[in-house]
């Protein structure tokens, strides 16, 4: 089968990245974390002082967006790909609550979602890609071959974050990670411009109750039907 687009979409902590990594690692294909991108834009938004007192202008961001490069490089040891802002790994710091707090909002402003997108379109241009977001397969990859809508139990989610974060030597708390998700869930499927939503030929995942080994099967499946099709 040549190379194909899988495009994830699906609310927040419902183990997309988690399925896209181990899918691309499975098909040797690039795993791209949309989501890193618009976190990658808040990160420098909070670095360069342009979030004040939990607020700030689009007019200041939009100006800076040909400054802020991001690239994927293979981490060869976590065998997935760490995200570089400007040439520096900020893996760890665009996952921080911080920088969680403000990215639906900041990803809300037009300029930047198209700044990313374009990026995002160059990345697959090849394609042999598994990339994971919120618009996807609606806007990015509206003809990506195969495409995944996620979602999960809103307390499995925030359990799995905690995890995540715990796992990662940062200590959160519960009930503010639901309420981050929940606010997030709000932004994401509110905002005016590509906001989350099913693509009509999604094929939608609720992995509540499935492993990751049961979830991989899954898609797996989905692209044998697919090349059986063909
Ligand atoms: O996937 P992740 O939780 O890292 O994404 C962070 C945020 O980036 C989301 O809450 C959403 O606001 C935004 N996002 C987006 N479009 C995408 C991917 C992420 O708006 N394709």
């Amino acid at each position: 089968m040549s190379p194909i687009i899988v495009a994830i979409d699906g609310y927040s902590s419902c183990g997309k990245s988690t399925l896209a990594k181990a899918l691309a690692n499975k098909l040797s294909y690039a795993y791209i974390d949309s989501g890193a991108m618009y976190r990658c834009v808040t990160l420098y938004a909070l670095q360069n002082g342009m979030i004040k007192d939990k607020n700030f202008l689009p007019e200041e961001i939009i100006p800076t967006l040909p400054y802020i490069h991001i690239r994927f490089q293979f981490n060869a040891h976590s065998k997935t790909s760490d995200t570089f802002l400007n040439d520096i790994n900020v893996e760890r710091n665009i996952r921080t609550l911080e920088v969680a707090d403000f990215v639906s909002k900041v990803s809300a402003i037009k300029e930047v979602r198209s700044h990313m997108v374009a990026l995002q379109r160059k990345m697959g241009k090849n394609k042999g890609i598994v990339m994971d977001g919120r618009d996807i397969g609606t806007n990015v990859f509206p003809k990506a071959e195969l495409k995944l809508f996620m979602t999960a139990d809103m307390d499995v989610r925030t359990q799995r974050r905690v995890d995540e974060l715990n796992s990662k030597g940062m200590h959160v708390n519960y009930e503010e990670i639901k309420n981050n998700l929940l606010q997030r869930d709000y932004d994401d499927t509110h905002r005016k411009e590509n906001p989350l939503t099913k693509a009509a030929d999604a094929v939608v995942l609720d992995n509540s109750e499935l492993n990751k080994e049961e979830q991989l099967d899954f898609v797996l499946k989905l692209m044998h039907d697919l090349m059986l099709d063909k």
